[in-house]
């Protein structure tokens, strides 16, 4: 086995895959050879609207100081969360995306001889940042898609350290009302720390939907993280944050890296977080969105699994992987979720509505062709 580099990965890390992207839209140009310009992406659950004005703004204004390290402490940008989020200061913990929130659980309080639960179809990080670090994945079936709580919960032993759960999940849509929440945190041992990932809360706020801060002064043993990826639409600089009791908070800063969010990200978020019309835009956009590509997959004949989120998974039931590929030739690209135990979906991104319209004429001409 000398010399053997994947035999000699820790087993956690052999049994993994790498991440799948959504394709980028230059390679599918380029293997195509495609005007980049006419290719629709509906892949990665981006904010169709392009980032907000002020934003951009903000980043020009910073390119001046681009020699200095940013501030490490992300100042300016966590007194604003704080305030907005109704918490203090020391209770918000900054991340490189949210992907490095979950990365920073992991790494204070898994290991080897520990497990994190989580569900199936769940986010892809989960596993690969509890394998990363040599513990267990749980994996609980998922009900109807969705997070069964009470099997979860089931599932939690006195090495469980972490339960990973998406609300609404990616990348089926599914979600939980506040009075599964509630049950669920009354029932979690102490010792169990929950990651309530909140990436597209901002899209499903209201109604029966729990906002995970509401709980944060009930449970200590409770963190909610959220990002600046999708409904901020800045998922290229990689900014996300976490709010949890003071005492996590705490030790997550002790395992990050010292600057893990750019001086660009946080002017950007700051600038992000104050443009509440683009949010409410990007809000409206996608409901509108929703509203649109329900009633094409409607039209066509086509079920789906209800959504919260900015994407739907639409399914295809045994021709999913082929329609993937036909869609790829009209120019449009998608997400397969095979990888997620889920073969007979797409996931499919909210767009413009002229993006919507392309992805519905494209579906019906390949499902048409056979
Ligand atoms: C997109 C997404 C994230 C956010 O990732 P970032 O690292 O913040 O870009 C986190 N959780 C889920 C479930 C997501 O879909």
């Amino acid at each position: 086995m000398s010399g053997d580099f994947l035999a000699l990965a820790q087993p956690g890390v052999q049994q993994l895959s790498p991440y799948v992207p959504g394709k980028p839209v230059d390679e599918l140009a380029r293997e195509l050879d495609l005007d980049p310009a006419t290719i629709v992406k509906l892949a990665s659950n981006e904010n169709p609207l392009g980032a907000s004005p002020k934003a951009l703004d903000a980043i020009r204004a910073e390119l001046a100081e681009l020699t200095r390290y940013p501030d490490g402490n992300g100042f300016a940008l966590k007194s604003l969360l704080a305030e907005q989020c109704g918490v203090q200061l020391d209770q918000v913990t900054l991340g490189n995306g949210s992907n490095d929130l979950l990365e920073l659980v992991a790494r204070a309080y898994l290991a080897p001889g520990l497990n994190a639960v989580f569900s199936e179809h769940a986010f892809a990080v989960y596993p690969i940042v509890t394998q990363a670090v040599g513990a267990q994945a749980r994996v609980v079936p998922a009900k109807d898609w969705g997070h069964d709580l009470p099997a979860m919960l089931a599932a939690i032993d006195s090495d469980t350290r972490v339960v990973f759960i998406a609300n609404p999940n990616n990348p089926t849509g599914t979600w939980f009302g506040v009075d599964a929440l509630n049950e669920f945190l009354q029932d979690v041992p102490e010792h169990v720390l929950v990651v309530l990932d909140e990436a597209y809360i901002e899209y499903a706020e209201g109604g029966d939907l729990p906002d995970g801060l509401e709980f944060l002064s009930a449970y200590p043993n409770l963190l909610v993280s959220r990002t600046f990826s999708k409904a901020y639409g800045l998922a290229a600089l990689r900014v996300g944050y976490g709010l949890s009791t003071a005492v996590v908070a705490d030790v997550l800063n002790r395992v990050r890296q010292p600057f893990n969010v750019n001086s660009l990200a946080l002017a950007a978020a700051c600038a992000a977080l104050k443009d509440t019309d683009y949010l409410a835009q990007s809000r409206r956009l996608n409901e509108v969105g929703m509203q649109q590509l329900q009633t094409g997959f409607r039209e066509l004949g086509l079920g789906w699994i209800p959504s919260r989120g900015n994407f739907i998974a639409l399914d295809l039931g045994q021709v999913a992987a082929p329609v993937y590929q036909g869609l790829l030739r009209e120019g449009v690209i998608v997400r397969p979720v095979a990888n997620y135990g889920m073969p007979n979906h797409l996931r499919i991104t909210i767009g413009l509505p002229a993006e919507n319209s392309r992805l519905l004429e494209a579906l019906a001409k390949v499902l048409a062709r056979g």
